[in-house]
């Protein structure tokens, strides 16, 4: 009993485990497998199945390095798409201001509506964009 408790315990030291990139593959495998129950469509099955795959031998490689460069390209991107949505809601909420995100550092930027043209220069990274207020 002791030998298998050692063998296991063998098996899961130094794995990558969990972490955000993998709990989105998760989630969308989760999100796939439920349409494929409603639709019927067998591809999103299939697709499912691979995500699923793929999360599992991410959380059981050894490779923390190619592992950690996944998961920062994901935070990045997933940073990326959280500012774009801020944008598009702020610019819906707020009647009186434009708001734009830096294409350099993708830091939000908001400038005064009724202005015409104007040269925009990013707070955080001095980057300046020619855009319409
Ligand atoms: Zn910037």
């Amino acid at each position: 009993m002791n030998n298998i408790k050692y063998k296991l315990q063998r098996f899961f030291r130094n794995r990558y485990g969990a972490d955000p990139l993998g709990l989105a593959l998760a989630g969308t495998s989760l999100i796939l497998s439920i349409l494929a129950s409603i639709t019927r469509i067998g591809l999103f099955s299939i697709i499912s199945m691979i995500v699923m795959a793929y999360e599992i031998y991410r959380m059981f490689s050894k490779n923390y390095v190619k592992r950690r460069i996944e998961n920062d390209h994901y935070m990045e991107y997933k940073t990326i798409a959280q500012r774009r949505w801020k944008v598009i809601r702020n610019s819906l909420r707020d009647r009186n201001n434009h708001y734009y995100m830096c294409p350099k550092c993708h830091q939000i930027v908001r400038v005064p509506k009724g202005r015409g043209k104007i040269e925009i220069t990013c707070p955080s990274c001095r980057n300046k964009f020619v855009k319409k207020s």
